[in-house]
């Protein structure tokens, strides 16, 4: 009776660990992350309910943020984005 064995294709099967750590990647409009990483990672989440449910949760998560009102930027924060740059010259 033979092994099943892993070709090479899948020695870069996922952990849940290793995907959620990239999950956010998945959320940028330019994820810093090879196509390949991204595809495993999609297909992780596919096979994967939890990780699925979590990737939703994200997601969720920063449409929220995005929606906030932008009043809610610190008072400081924003004096020092509408002072000029200091380089009059
Ligand atoms: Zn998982």
């Amino acid at each position: 009776m033979k092994f099943l064995r892993f070709g090479p294709g899948d020695e870069h099967v996922l952990k849940c660990q290793e995907a959620r750590k990239n999950l956010s990647e998945l959320l940028e409009e330019t994820p810093l992350l090879t196509p390949d990483l991204l595809h495993h990672i999609q297909r992780h989440l596919e096979a994967c309910p939890p990780c699925g449910a979590f990737m939703d949760t994200l997601k969720a998560t920063v449409r929220t943020l995005q929606s906030m009102p932008s009043q809610q930027v610190p008072e400081s924060l924003r004096r020092a984005l509408r002072s000029p740059p200091n380089d009059g010259r």
